[in-house]
Formats: structure tokens, C-alpha cells, sequence
């Protein structure tokens, strides 16, 4: 059974790890970096990716993970994948850089922060999963303003990419581990 690591600092890990078991993973809920060496893949999940940020310096984390990813998936959700993305703005703030990506954070407004949507998924998505429209669902979500020509998109919400794969990386604005719906984890476990 493949070892998929959670990074559990801040945010909702736990969720993440329901995920990959319905899946058929295995998820070892990392605190300590030295556990990076047990895990076939990595899952950075939703939380407040500044507060993520602040335990990953303290810990001298990042220089581990930017590492990791240079050898192993990772798949970032929400504030995962702002700490995934190349260039983060509103405002900007340091990351791992792994993904070719632009994002800005918050970037729905204060007014309607949260909400569910019914996404038509790209043939490839479904080609590599299975067919069928996917629920997202988007809390205080980053945009995707900018994606490399080497990122591949999965899904896409009001015309922005949502879902982007880029080499061994995933990256979802949204929630996957708040539905009952294992594509994403299964593709996600695909890439190990
Ligand atoms: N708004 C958060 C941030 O900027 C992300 C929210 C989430 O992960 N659900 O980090």
C-alpha cells in the first residue's frame, strides 16, 4: 500500500487522511521532517497558508520540502497550493516555488468567501479517472492567475483553472478531501 504523507502543522490534515484511506492509501500525518523519508508522496492541505508559513521557517521546513519535491510528489490543496505556487500576491508572501504558478489569495472578496460549485472536469481528468462532474468546494480560495505553459489543467472554475498539474505536482484551489468523491486523491495516488 503506497505511504502518503499529510503535513499536519496547521489546517485540516485530518480530513486529507480520511481521503487517502478511502482511496486505499496509507497516510502517515507528518510533524516531524525527518518522517519525509518514509512517504512516497506528500499532501499539504487547506489552513492559513501564512500561518503554515511561520511554522515551516521556525522549523526550518522549507528548505526540507523544497527538497522533497524536487525527488517526490506533492499536492497541494488551497493553502497548499499557495505554498506550492511560484508567485504569491494580496499580498505576496514566500513559498516553495515547485509549480509554475501565479496565484492571489482570498481572491473571491470578503463578501462571498465560501461556496460550492458543480465543475464540468477536462476529458483528461475523466479520462484518468472516471467520468462525472465534480463538487468543489472553495473556502476564503486562492485564483490562479497565472499558469506556465508546461501546467496542465484538470478542471476550471468561472474560466480560472482550479485543478493544474504540473510534472510529479498537483494543485486544487479547492477542498477534495470535504466530498465524498476520490478521483482527485485517486489521481493524486496515480503519480506516486
Ligand atoms: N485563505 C487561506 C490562505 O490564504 C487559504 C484558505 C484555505 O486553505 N481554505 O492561506
Amino acid at each position: 500500500m503506497k505511504r502518503v504523507g499529510v503535513l499536519s502543522l496547521q489546517g485540516d490534515f485530518a480530513a486529507h487522511g480520511a481521503s487517502l484511506e478511502r482511496a486505499g492509501a496509507e497516510p502517515v500525518f507528518v510533524r516531524d521532517a525527518g518522517q519525509l523519508a518514509w512517504v512516497d508522496g506528500l499532501i499539504i492541505p487547506g489552513g492559513e497558508s501564512t500561518t503554515m508559513l511561520k511554522l515551516l521557517r521556525f522549523e526550518g521546513w522549507l528548505d526540507k520540502l523544497a527538497e522533497f519535491g524536487r525527488r517526490k510528489p506533492i499536492f497541494g490543496t488551497c493553502a497548499g497550493a499557495i505554498l506550492l505556487a511560484s508567485d504569491v500576491s494580496n499580498p505576496p508572501q514566500e513559498s516553495l516555488g515547485l509549480m509554475d504558478l501565479g496565484v492571489e489569495r482570498n481572491a473571491y472578496g470578503r463578501q462571498v468567501d465560501s461556496r460550492v460549485a458543480s465543475l464540468d472536469p477536462a476529458p483528461e481528468f475523466e479520462r484518468r479517472t472516471a467520468p462525472g462532474k465534480l463538487e468543489a468546494v472553495f473556502i476564503r480560495a486562492p485564483i490562479i492567475r497565472r499558469a506556465a505553459s508546461g501546467v496542465m489543467v484538470l478542471a476550471r472554475y468561472a474560466g480560472d483553472p482550479v485543478l493544474v498539474e504540473q510534472g510529479r505536482h498537483l494543485a486544487a484551489t479547492f477542498h477534495p478531501e470535504l466530498t465524498g468523491d476520490r478521483r482527485v486523491h485517486q489521481l493524486f495516488l496515480e503519480k506516486l
